[in-house]
């Protein structure tokens, strides 16, 4: 898998280009103001890029968009559920200060059919509770797991462990390395935060690479052992 991250300040939100190494197709995730970054890679790589992939619409997430569907012309998508933040992005901007172009419409509201790009494909998982239309990116190689999600068969059998190998979550603002996501901000909600993390994220196993929207990366496992405040609500649950 291709993969290149760039963040820049003043929110150092992290902004990713994902491709097939064989085919080169690729998505752009979470495009903000290292837009310029982004679409340098996408050249450096030599990837034909055929989605933008939003994680959510905090305005962080989505200051580049416009320039990087000006660039590429590609479909841009997002959880239908954090529509109206992203028709607010100018509104958002101002709350911290800043002018925010509007970003261009949203063409495709994700559902429960995956995206390919090139042997992998993206499967959604909607995990509100940092904000309502928060989603969990899933991005392996293509036909993997299957009968494992739909029957039980296989995955199960051969253990979360060994099954989530080569699993790669883009999950926005909702879980990072030590930490959770803010749900302080309009639409956030702290109970359906955590089980967003543990019902639905910890279900994709402990080998699984989690990739923030800010800092380092993770693992599945690591966080469900060592993270502070998912230690703190499961032994309070
Ligand atoms: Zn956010
Ligand atoms: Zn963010």
């Amino acid at each position: 898998m291709i993969l290149e991250v760039r963040a820049v300040a003043p929110f150092y939100k992290n902004g990713f280009v994902v491709g097939c190494e064989r085919t080169h197709e690729a998505v752009v995730i979470d495009p903000g103001d290292e837009a310029d970054q982004l679409l340098a890679a996408v050249r450096d790589r030599g990837v034909d890029v055929t989605h933008i992939l939003l994680t959510h619409a905090h305005i962080d997430h989505i200051t580049g968009v416009a320039q990087v569907k000006d660039a590429l012309d590609v479909p841009v998508c997002l959880h239908r559920d954090d529509l109206p933040l992203y028709e607010h992005a100018v509104e958002q901007g101002k709350m911290f200060g800043f002018a925010v172009r509007q970003p261009p419409p949203i063409d495709v509201y994700y559902d429960l059919s995956p995206i390919y790009f090139g042997d992998y494909e993206v499967r959604v998982h909607h995990t509100p509770g940092h904000c309502p239309g928060g989603v969990c990116l899933e991005i392996g190689k293509r036909g993997r797991g299957e009968g494992g999600r739909g029957s039980g068969k296989g995955e199960r059998g051969s253990g979360e462990g060994g099954s989530s190998e080569g699993r790669h979550l883009f999950v926005g603002d909702t879980l990072f390395a030590g930490s959770i996501g803010r749900t302080d901000l309009p639409g956030g909600n702290y109970e359906v935060l955590m089980r967003s993390i543990t019902d639905v994220l910890f279900h994709l196993g402990d080998t699984s690479i989690v990739h923030p929207g800010h800092g380092p990366d993770t693992t599945i496992g690591r966080e469900r052992e060592t993270n502070p405040f998912v230690l703190e609500y499961l032994s309070s649950a």
